[in-house]
């Protein structure tokens, strides 16, 4: 399994290297075979020292060494925390901060030519799944464009918009039919996401072709997050 936070806008620095420290300690602990990220905001990135399985990763960076992009981080920063990881194609990034495909796929390449481990995130928002299942896997495959889904360090993640921070978790049945589609095209690890919460993440990442879950909002307490991989582990 693969447990993934995504901090989003949340945590101080502080809190974060509490969460890290203490989530660390449990890993450490216990006997953890899932891989385990947190993604804290680029203001509580550190060198934290963390156990071979778990890793620190950056939500969001520009496609550049050092540069002038106003507001931006690129790789000359994250190196200074020793990160290799990142999250590409989020639908947040997508659908409030406007990121296009173009641009995405962009970003997708320049940090897959450093070999960083990327967690690419795809999904469909309400008005598409409404239209039903081909459509949905129709607009899910676009997000796919110019994407090379051959490259070793890629996780994927299915993050339907319209279950994200809502409350509302995707069916079972919805789960298994779109990741065993995405998963027949692009056979890479495939994580759900969008309100998984403590009490259904272990159901769902029983349903054939999750390979873990990318949580947010559930993820947020050090206690909580630390129960989910206590119930997947
Ligand atoms: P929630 O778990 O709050 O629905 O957020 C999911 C998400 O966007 C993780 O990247």
């Amino acid at each position: 399994m693969i447990i993934a936070s995504n901090f989003k806008t949340n945590h101080t620095r502080q809190s974060t290297a509490l969460f890290v420290n203490e989530v660390n300690d449990y890993i450490k602990k216990n006997n953890i075979s899932s891989e385990v990220f947190v993604f804290p905001t680029a203001t509580s990135l550190d060198s934290f020292e963390v156990v071979s399985n778990f890793s620190i990763g950056a939500q969001n960076a520009y496609p550049i060494v050092t540069g002038s992009f106003t507001g931006e981080i690129g790789t000359s920063q994250l190196d200074e925390f020793g990160i290799k990881t990142i999250l590409i194609g989020h639908s947040e990034r997508r659908h409030i901060l406007g990121e296009t495909q173009n641009k995405i796929a962009k970003k997708y390449d320049f940090y897959k030519e450093l070999g960083y481990k990327i967690i690419y995130c795809i999904g469909e928002p309400l008005e598409v799944k409404n239209k039903g299942l081909d459509q949905t896997l129709e607009y899910i495959y676009e997000q796919f464009n110019e994407i090379d889904t051959k490259y070793e360090n890629l996780i994927l993640a299915y993050e339907p918009v319209w279950a994200i921070g809502t409350g509302v978790t995707a069916t079972n049945d919805d789960i298994e039919n779109i990741h065993r589609a995405i998963k027949e095209k692009f056979p890479k690890p495939l994580l759900y996401g969008g309100s998984v919460k403590v009490e259904n993440v272990r159901e769902i990442c029983q349903i054939p072709n999750v390979d873990g879950a990318l949580i947010g909002t559930a993820s947020w307490k050090t206690e909580d997050f630390i129960q989910i991989l206590e119930n997947t582990k």
